[in-house]
């Protein structure tokens, strides 16, 4: 009995430690079952490269296949969706973490420009348009700049991956009272509107064997949700299935 054993103590501030041992309580078990569905989904999505891998290399021990480059190529392609599975789960484990205090100012317009710069040439290749806006002046946020840089290369990472030959990616950054912005508008293939709540749950896809052969992880939102939440932003989608996507995203200046 807490009042018993700490008799010095009064009620009311014994009362409202009890509530905090038993919010920590609930906290730990909340992180408890965070951490055993984490493991299981990641197991899961793990063992699918693996397997295919497994076959594919089983097929030419076997000499069912003739290892050719295509299904070597193919053989690596599996390896790499298992590097990029390993290291979004690297990513949002860090974006679980809580944060230090962050006093740092990142300029949004800088950020957006270098990681709108890293998509130019694969955006040539696939032939789909893109462009970006800004302002002259800088568009402060407190944020890490890693932080900013990853949460503009998720979205700006999905909006071509959904978007197709002869599609059109816009990147606009800029302010409105007191708050800095970031707009991503694609012209791809559009979420429906029952599924906008369920896009941010990790590896969560709309459409699963369509969205992991275009490379997706199902990470990517569940990551961006988390970095912007933890650094007092919002987030915001307008979609229409078949004409294309619009990721808001604003932060207080
Ligand atoms: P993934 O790595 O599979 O893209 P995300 O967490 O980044 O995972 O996104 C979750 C799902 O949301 C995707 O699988 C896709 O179905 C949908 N999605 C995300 N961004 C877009 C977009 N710009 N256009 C259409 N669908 C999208």
């Amino acid at each position: 009995n807490l009042e018993e054993s700490v008799p010095v103590k009064g009620k009311d501030e014994l009362s409202s430690m009890a509530e905090a041992l038993n919010y920590l309580s609930k906290e730990l078990e909340k992180q408890e079952a965070f951490r055993k569905n984490l493991m299981q989904d990641v197991a899961h999505e793990l063992r699918t490269p693996l397997m295919t891998l497994k076959s594919h290399i089983e097929a030419f021990i076997d000499g069912i296949w003739e290892p050719n480059p295509d299904r070597l190529r193919s053989c690596i392609e599996e390896v790499e969706r298992f590097e990029s599975l390993v290291k979004s789960v690297e990513s949002l484990y860090e974006a679980d973490q809580i944060p230090l205090v962050v006093s740092e100012h990142t300029d949004l317009r800088e950020v957006a420009e270098q990681v709108v710069q890293m998509f130019v040439p694969r955006c040539e290749n696939s032939g789909i348009t893109l462009s970006f806006d800004a302002p002259i002046e800088p568009l402060p946020v407190i944020i890490h700049h890693h932080d900013l840089s990853q949460i503009v290369w998720n979205l700006l990472d999905n909006a071509v991956k959904y978007t197709s030959t002869g599609g059109a990616v816009h990147v606009n950054v800029g302010s409105i009272q007191n708050r800095s912005y970031v707009h991503i508008t694609d012209t791809g293939i559009g979420i429906p509107e029952h599924e906008l709540d369920n896009i941010f749950e990790r590896f969560y896809r709309v459409d699963k064997s369509r969205d992991r052969n275009r490379g997706g992880s199902g990470l990517g939102l569940a990551i961006v949700k988390r970095l912007v939440e933890r650094s007092n932003g919002k987030i915001g989608i307008e979609s229409n299935p078949g004409s294309g996507t619009t990721f808001s995203i604003d932060w207080p200046r």
